[in-house]
């Protein structure tokens, strides 16, 4: 094995391709046993029901070093299960839960050269997907399905250091009540494209979306969940049907509780709360935990107490803490670390 020659501290997060995928088919009711493929490019039919009716969801994680050498990954298996949760709302096959970590291991095992070097602060970024593959031209569920799985090499989310950052919040709506907010599928990334690029173009890193019937709840941004923490130290999380259920966010409210002996609510919280909390964040596989700074709301802005300098003291204890458990240098909990081997 020899790592690729890749300046890893200076890769953003953009595609290349790596030696291997896993493509695994589904046809006349069963799955077929999946292989690892060369090709990068898939032939589909102009009619795929992915191209017509946008009938594909997706998960993400990463593959990266440990300081003994071991390449690992993070709890996989609520990937997989969330991944066929995704399926099921869009009337796909699901990819059976007990293959999931299997494939993705073979994935990551036939790209090693490609998993970044401990201390890089790089990680070999995995896209497993699904999608309805079978010509479909009235609205129906597809018949046959791909599911697939990349991998590329992503930089260090954060270079030169933790930054909070500066959001707005939303006039758009991420998602309906009773829709599709809960589940990873591209059609709610599509129509966050738009509100995204106009954020940008004002400055802002990201949109805070609220609640789309009252617009009183804070929801979530376009790909990451929100936390927040009180003045007494207490850790909140957003709770809402149309929130997407973040790995990274459920495993942080467990270290709060079991590592950190800290208080955690998971709960609604009303737009009205947010300039009473100490610190505020996001989180999500890529950065675990980023902190911010501000928050415009309409013109106004709501400073966050711990400023735009640096992540406050809580979400810094938070965010090494799951870094720390991740990296194996605190013992995780039962099953959440998987070794490539
Ligand atoms: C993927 C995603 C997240 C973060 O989930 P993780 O499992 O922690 O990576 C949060 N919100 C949305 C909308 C997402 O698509």
């Amino acid at each position: 094995m020899a790592k690729k020659n890749i300046d890893w501290s200076n890769l953003s997060f953009s595609y290349m391709p790596t030696d291997k995928r896993y493509v695994s088919m589904f046809k006349d009711g069963a799955w077929d046993e999946g292989a690892l493929v060369d090709d990068p490019n898939i032939v589909l039919n102009e009619c795929a029901c992915v191209f017509q009716y946008a009938q594909t969801v997706f998960e993400g994680l990463k593959a990266y070093e440990t300081e003994d050498g071991r390449t690992v990954i993070f709890r996989p298996d609520l990937n997989a299960q969330r991944l066929a949760d995704s399926a099921r709302r869009l009337s796909m096959a699901p990819f059976p839960e007990d293959r999931f970590i299997d494939a993705v291991k073979q994935t990551v095992k036939a790209n090693l050269d490609y998993v970044p070097p401990y201390g890089s602060g790089a990680s070999l970024y995995i896209r497993p997907f699904l999608m309805g593959t079978n010509a479909v031209i009235g609205v129906q569920p597809a018949t046959e399905y791909m599911f697939r799985i990349l991998t590329t090499p992503v930089g260090p989310y954060f270079k030169g250091g933790v930054k909070p950052i500066y959001i707005k919040v939303s006039d758009y709506d991420r998602a309906a009540p009773h829709g599709t907010g809960h589940i990873k599928a591209g059609l709610n990334y599509a129509m966050s494209l738009y509100p995204i690029v106009k954020a940008h173009e004002e400055g802002f890193a990201e949109n805070m979306y609220l609640d789309a019937a009252t617009r009183t709840y804070v929801e979530e941004t376009g790909g990451a969940n929100f936390l927040f923490v009180t003045k007494d130290g207490k850790l909140v999380t957003p709770k809402s049907d149309s929130i997407l259920p973040s790995i990274t966010r459920r495993s942080l409210m467990y270290v709060a509780e079991h590592y950190l002996g800290m208080e955690v609510e998971h709960r609604p919280v009303p737009f009205e709360e947010v300039p009473e909390f100490a610190e505020i964040g996001l989180c999500g596989t890529a950065a675990v935990i980023s902190p911010i700074g501000k928050i415009s709301d309409h013109g106004k802005d709501i400073c966050v107490p711990s400023g735009m300098d640096e992540i406050g003291p809580v979400l810094k204890k938070l965010r090494e803490t799951l870094i720390n458990i991740q990296e194996c240098r605190i013992e995780a909990p039962e099953g959440w670390v998987h070794v490539i081997e």
